[in-house]
């Protein structure tokens, strides 16, 4: 079984304060931080979890709404994992080592940085992870994990464009969590997607679910909008998830709990 927490959901200059998108996905005892923002202990903080419970960090790309939480990390006495593509962690050692020098010589044998590049592979506990690049205005990439102990995958896009690589990533995942930055297109879009652009992916790739994150809509949210947008090319599930909110694959399927 896998459980993914929608940690936020949200755009560089999110609807919410402080909702800029981030996963927590666990598997078996693993726990797995996907992205980690501005707000990223806070948004640990709501769900229970500290620091020291994260066992690895899988970055996207480095921008500053997926990376400026990360140095937060190191206040831990546990190992922990750092996984991005070599540019990315680059950036990840020069802004922890920038704000936090004084870590650098204490965390040196409780960190482990692996470089993951796109179309690497790489096992953790239960999860077999993948990556792609992505279509976005920095290197970018998107994780693919797959639990083969229940049979199931998901996919999360990071920061994209539509961008075939996405789609290539995520064939047969029974959930994608896809960027949908707009409702329509902008211009200019600086590598992000249209929710008619995400549906357009999970049609393509054959996805049981879309979950539609990094939005930058003001709240309430317009479902009909959206509604319209993704059945203009998707007849599977999709929703808005918050941030707070998990889904778990297992065996049985696809369940997305209400959140906290
Ligand atoms: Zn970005």
């Amino acid at each position: 079984m896998v459980e993914i927490t929608f940690l936020g959901v949200g755009s560089a200059t999110p609807a919410i304060s402080g909702d800029h998108v981030a996963l927590l996905v666990r598997a078996g005892t693993l726990k797995a931080l996907v992205d980690a923002g501005p707000t990223v202990m806070a948004q640990l903080g709501r769900q229970g979890v500290t620091a020291d419970d994260i066992d690895v960090l899988l970055v996207t790309h480095a921008h500053g709404d997926h990376v400026l939480g990360w140095p937060m990390l190191l206040f831990r006495q546990r190992p922990l994992v750092v996984v991005a593509a070599p540019e990315t962690q680059r950036v990840l050692r020069e802004l922890a080592w920038l704000v936090y020098p004084e870590l650098q010589e204490p965390m040196a044998d409780r960190l482990t940085f692996v470089d993951l590049g796109p179309g690497g592979e790489w096992r953790v506990g239960p999860l077999r992870v993948r990556s792609a690049a992505t279509c976005h205005s920095a290197a970018s990439q998107a994780y693919r994990f797959d639990c083969e102990e229940v049979g199931r995958a998901l996919t999360y896009s990071g920061d994209t464009g539509p961008c075939d690589e996405v789609a290539g990533l995520a064939q047969g995942c029974d959930l994608l969590i896809h960027e949908a930055t707009y409702l329509h297109v902008q211009e200019p879009m600086y590598g992000h997607s249209t929710a008619g652009q995400a549906a357009q992916i999970a049609a393509a790739a054959g996805c049981g679910a879309l979950a539609l994150v990094h939005r930058d809509r003001e709240q309430p949210e317009a479902l009909d909008l959206y509604e319209a947008e993704v059945r203009a090319y998707y007849n599977g599930l999709w929703w808005l998830p918050y941030a707070g909110q998990t889904v778990i694959l297992s065996a049985a399927g696809l369940n997305i709990l209400e959140g906290r």
